[in-house]
């Protein structure tokens, strides 16, 4: 997978690549997230029906990911951004926040983060660490209504498309890890890489959904295979 010098990177990772880290993913454990239906805690319909519910699922979610540590994967993709820079673009489904921690520095997490909160009706942005963990339902320092977890949830669009759209249209390699294909719109964005003419590429434990867009596909674990695959490129 030996790159020319010029050529700009794009990685798309999802869940998988954090699999190592102790992180579960929702699509390995039956559809459930955390032993909770989707619907229940990744839903703007869910939180309106328990939104107390759903604080405590994304309370517990962001104390797993503060006491988690980034893996191998993670860590070798931090070192290919320190060796290519500029050529380096990093957009993320995670709400984990491990990439940032591995030291990569240009990450579009599209799905929000797990260490912000969001007022759902002035949209000030305040930090999770600032949100006292007893209170059930905590409300914006601002204008008092009620806070929400800055995560994108199923039905609502993603952060940071029209710079992802750019980015794909521009890429010379595309390479997913750790994402099933399934969740839309990231699974489409294979497809505008390639047809701009990216060289396109998979690792993941299972085959993709979308398998047949790929490139090369490379089956297995991220945290071994990425340290091996990226360390030839410059
Ligand atoms: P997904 O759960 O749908 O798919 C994960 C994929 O990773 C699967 O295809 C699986 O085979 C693969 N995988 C598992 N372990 C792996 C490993 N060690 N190496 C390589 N591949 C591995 O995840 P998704 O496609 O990212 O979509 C899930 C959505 O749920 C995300 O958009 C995200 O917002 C949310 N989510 C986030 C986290 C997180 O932040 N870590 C965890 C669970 C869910
Ligand atoms: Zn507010």
């Amino acid at each position: 997978m030996n790159r020319k010098a010029h050529d700009r990177i794009l990685v798309l990772t999802g869940a998988g690549i954090s699999a190592e880290s102790g992180i579960r993913t929702f699509r390995d454990s039956d559809g459930l997230w955390e032993d909770h239906a989707i619907e229940d805690v990744a839903t703007p319909e869910g939180f309106t029906k328990d939104p107390a519910l759903v604080w405590s699922f994304y309370r517990e979610r962001y104390n797993q990911a503060k006491a988690a540590l980034p893996n191998a994967g993670h860590l070798a993709l931090a070192d290919l951004e320190a060796r290519i820079s500029s050529r380096f673009n990093l957009i993320t489904q995670n709400v984990d926040g491990l990439h940032s921690i591995a030291g990569n520095k240009k990450v579009f997490e599209m799905h929000g983060s797990l260490y912000r909160a969001i007022c759902t009706v002035c949209k000030t942005s305040v930090s999770m660490q600032s949100i006292k963990p007893d209170i059930a339902l905590p409300l914006c320092p601002k204008c008092n209504s009620l806070l929400r977890p800055d995560v994108v949830w199923f039905h609502e669009v993603p952060y940071f498309i029209s710079k992802i759209e750019t980015l794909l249209k521009c890429c010379d390699l595309f390479l997913i890890v750790g994402t099933s294909g399934t969740v839309y719109p990231a699974a489409g964005f294979v497809m505008t890489a390639k047809y701009f003419g990216a060289r396109t590429v998979a690792i993941n434990m299972e085959a993709p959904k979308n398998l047949s867009v790929f490139d090369e596909f490379y089956q297995g674990n991220a945290a071994t295979i990425l340290p091996n695959l990226l360390s030839e490129i410059n």
